[in-house]
């Protein structure tokens, strides 16, 4: 289907009557606006395919209406709108975007406790699909927008914030689309959008530390192709049957290792956790930090039995994801495919890293297909700069005494297309979670605990205050 293009603009009522004027501190009004706006954004059900992000768009447009804020919505595909809104500034500094999605991953009813689509609180939690990824951010925005309006803060660069479709998917009306159709955003200097890490103390008593998201690994699917004759099954070919080749290649990748190589993100990143962690993950941390240009082998091993996820950002690592071979019980296919998800570290070389899957595969006869175009996925700058200094301010309120630094994401964000366009994009973390907690994104019963929601508002308020004060 060709994708239809226009734009539908919200015009603001100034000056608007019946709306509530939005809180200027008091907490307790705050924390009800988002408890509120949250319920209502979840109880539009986005998941994507098909998305519906409209619904969920306009829903955000009438919060931003009812405080004087007028927003716009760019639908590229009918029912999957982006919504855009500015608040102006001085024109001192080039524009902060905060970036959130409105799009989630589905859910089954029958998997959850309660209804996925009915924001619910139970022992101390707070369920509901998207309130993770990634409601609570667009909740939190809207209300910071609203509070920088009320509060009248004088603002040196302009903030804009984008509600955006068709991230889980990443297809045809997503963030390259708005991007292409509003060259206005690439004016920003800085974003801010998901993809980091405030990480909550197992005993839920303190915040461990705030990671901003500086870079990302870039997805890449590798095809793996066999082909034979076929036949009828009964008569064995002389010709080896492409599915069995297939399988022995697949095993093969599945056992490859690449280096183990710290990207100077994931260099402060070790940094900064050895500081904050303890016990065995903390000593094998340490020693890698005190090795980061030859990691040794037992404290890389150490990390992925511990924190699976921290290891996986020492490297570029290729998983099986999928086979597709055979039709009928009799007959010996053809054709043998198997993809490999493959996860490179921003700066991979991917001419030697073909050659080494193409190495792993042994098999001159397997086509390995995959799309060759660097990963062109650069990081944002860290250390002392305008993000880090404005987000340790932030935390410094919200989360008093947890450090700020650094982190390289697993998967994929919306950063990876703002920071192709030379927007310096970093991912926050609103809302403090255990590693139990995070857990819960993309799987049943998605939750946050009740006590982060509203410190997650202030922080993503406090941080644009501070990025445009
Ligand atoms: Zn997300």
């Amino acid at each position: 289907m060709r994708p239809l293009f226009f734009a539908l603009a919200l015009l603001a009522v100034p000056g608007c009557g019946h709306a509530a004027a939005p809180s200027r501190s008091a907490p307790p009004r705050a924390a009800e606006e988002m408890r509120a706006l949250l319920t209502e954004l979840i109880a539009v059900d986005t998941s994507n395919p098909p998305g519906n992000e409209t619904a969920a768009a306009e829903v955000a447009a009438r919060w931003l209406r009812e405080a004087g804020i007028e927003s716009q919505l760019f639908e590229p595909v009918p029912g999957r709108a982006h919504l855009i809104a500015r608040l102006k500034g001085t024109g001192g500094a080039r524009p902060v975007l905060v970036l959130a999605h409105l799009d989630t991953v589905p859910a089954r009813r029958e998997e959850w406790a309660s209804d996925p689509w009915v924001l619910t609180e139970r022992d101390g939690f707070l369920y509901g699909r998207g309130v993770q990824d990634n409601k609570g951010m667009a909740a939190a925005s809207v209300l910071a927008l609203r509070r920088l309006t009320s509060d009248k803060v004088k603002l040196k660069r302009d903030v804009v914030l984008v509600l955006s479709a068709d991230e889980e998917a990443g297809g045809k009306a997503g963030i390259d689309k708005l991007l292409e159709h509003h060259p206005e955003l690439r004016e920003a200097e800085l974003a801010i959008n998901e993809g980091g890490l405030t990480e909550l103390s197992e005993d839920r008593s303190r915040v461990r530390f705030v990671n901003l998201q500086a870079a990302e690994r870039v997805s890449r699917n590798v095809t793996l192709k066999a082909t034979g004759p076929g036949g009828h099954s009964s008569v064995p070919p002389a010709a080896p049957n492409p599915m069995v080749r297939l399988a022995a290649a697949v095993a093969r990748v599945g056992s490859l290792t690449f280096p183990t190589r710290l990207t100077p993100v994931t260099r402060l990143n070790v940094e900064g956790r050895v500081k904050v962690t303890g016990g065995e993950l903390g000593e094998a941390l340490k020693r890698l930090a005190a090795s980061p240009d030859s990691p040794p082998q037992e404290a890389v091993d150490a990390i992925a039995r511990l924190e699976p996820a921290l290891a996986a950002v020492l490297r570029t690592t290729c998983v099986p994801t999928v086979f597709n071979a055979g039709t009928r019980p009799n007959v010996i296919p053809a054709t043998a495919e198997a993809t490999i998800n493959c996860r490179l570290l921003p700066d991979e070389d991917i001419q030697a890293f073909r050659a080494r899957l193409v190495e792993a595969v042994a098999d001159k006869d397997i086509q390995v297909e995959l799309n060759m175009t660097p990963p062109d996925s650069p990081a944002s700058p860290v250390g002392d700069n305008a993000m880090f200094r404005a987000a340790t301010a932030a935390a410094k309120k919200v989360w008093p005494g947890a450090p700020v630094f650094p982190r390289m994401s697993t998967g994929t964000t919306e950063s990876t297309e703002l920071r192709r366009a030379g927007i310096h994009a970093y991912g926050i973390d609103l809302f403090a979670l255990t590693p139990d907690d995070a857990r819960t994104a993309h799987a049943p019963n998605e939750r946050i605990p009740s006590a982060s929601l509203q410190p997650g508002a202030e922080f993503v308020y406090q941080l644009l205050s501070e990025l445009a004060k």
